[in-house]
């Protein structure tokens, strides 16, 4: 099958990324880069890459199938809509925006114009997440109880537009688009009601972290934690199942499980504690449990536009579906609404409004 030809908009950080992925690419071509900023579009032509002189030079170009938004979030929104109109299929970095009902107009843009549109949600390749999810889809420990997915960095925010609330700063839009989307995707479930924490430890503007609650009507739990003042990291995975535990301490790491074979114990040894002794949280021996470690997955995030192409060709449906883009923007905008009331909010499943 023929490559499509991909153009990027935004050549910094993720632009780079994108273009590089395009050019190892077995399903796409990079037909070239357009940035606001001169200096991008010079590097990029340093680099061997076609500059667009503007927007609109790229959008006009009859050869680019594909575009890919890779600019500050708050700027998403004209630009999609302007590639959309255009006839361009477009992939939108996540967060694809702040405002519900933009993202449902994006929607309906495309719909209109017969063109996919989706958003970059890479870490579904992430083999952390793969791991977990391998563990949930084979029963290994049993059916899920209770989920925490975590990701601690001990830098901030990264000084530029992510400090900002203007351009969509923040570490729930930043990294909590990606958590919450791998649980929604590990928990098969309609939700009941989210409930969250915002953390502003380094900046007073927009969350440098967050503490987030999603309860599922099934009855399974999920926290999912951001920090960026954390000098020493919380495990990245932990899961409680019906007849086992399972973690992962870091994403370099396999995932370690620990399921009991017998629930009762005839001898349970007391262990010491600072002040007194415990049989309750003693450690299980290896008679009443299996342990053992999953194979960490092995994972292409080039298969992200392998399925985007073969979508555009309507030969499979694209993975990352408009309704999954809703539904993490819905427990997003709830997360926000729980921080600024100290409330528990309601989840509704209806993704025809907020
Ligand atoms: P960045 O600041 O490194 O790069 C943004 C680029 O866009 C800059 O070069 C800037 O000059 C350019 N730009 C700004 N406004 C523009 C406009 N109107 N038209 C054309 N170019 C414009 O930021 P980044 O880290 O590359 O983030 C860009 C997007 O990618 C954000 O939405 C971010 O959330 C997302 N992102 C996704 C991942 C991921 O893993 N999926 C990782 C990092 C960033």
């Amino acid at each position: 099958m023929a490559k499509k030809n991909l153009a990027i908009i935004g050549y910094g950080g993720q632009g780079g990324w994108h273009a590089q992925m395009a050019q190892s690419s077995d399903v796409v071509e990079l037909k070239g880069v357009y940035d606001i900023l001169p200096e991008r579009n010079a590097l990029a032509e340093s680099r061997g890459i076609l500059a667009y002189p503007d927007l609109g030079a790229l959008l006009s170009d009859p050869s680019v199938d594909i575009v890919t938004v890779a600019t500050p979030n708050d700027t998403h929104y004209e630009i999609v809509l302007k590639a959309l109109k255009a006839g361009k299929n477009v992939i939108c970095e996540k967060p694809v925006e702040m405002q519900y009902d933009r993202v449902l107009e994006m929607i309906r843009t495309a719909k209109e114009n017969g063109v996919c549109f989706t958003v970059h949600q890479n870490r579904r390749w992430d083999v952390d997440f793969l791991a977990m999810k391998r563990i949930l889809r084979e029963g290994m420990i049993g059916a899920p109880l209770h989920i925490e997915s975590r990701v601690h960095g001990s830098r901030g925010i990264p000084s530029d537009w992510r400090g900002t609330k203007a351009h969509g700063g923040g570490m729930i839009l930043d990294w909590g688009v990606h958590l919450i989307d791998q649980i929604l995707q590990l928990i098969d479930s309609e939700i009941d009601s989210v409930f969250c924490d915002v953390t502003h430890y380094t900046n007073k503007e927009v969350d440098d972290g967050f503490r987030l609650n999603i309860y599922f009507k099934n009855g399974v739990t999920a926290f999912v934690e951001v920090g960026t003042f954390n000098f020493i990291a919380m495990p990245r995975f932990y899961l409680q199942c019906e007849k086992g535990t399972s973690m992962i301490r870091d994403w370099r790491e396999c995932a370690k499980v620990v399921r009991y074979k017998y629930w009762h114990e005839n001898d349970v040894m007391p262990v010491q504690t600072a002040a007194g002794i415990t049989k309750t949280m003693a450690p299980r021996d290896e008679i009443t449990t299996d342990i053992f470690e999953v194979e960490r997955p092995v994972a292409d995030v080039h298969d992200f536009y392998r399925n985007y192409v073969r979508a555009v060709d309507g030969l499979e449906p694209q993975l990352v579906t408009h309704e999954q883009m809703l539904r993490v923007m819905k427990v997003m905008l709830s997360a926000f609404r729980s921080a600024e009331t100290h409330q528990v909010v309601s989840f509704r499943e209806d993704l025809s409004c907020f």
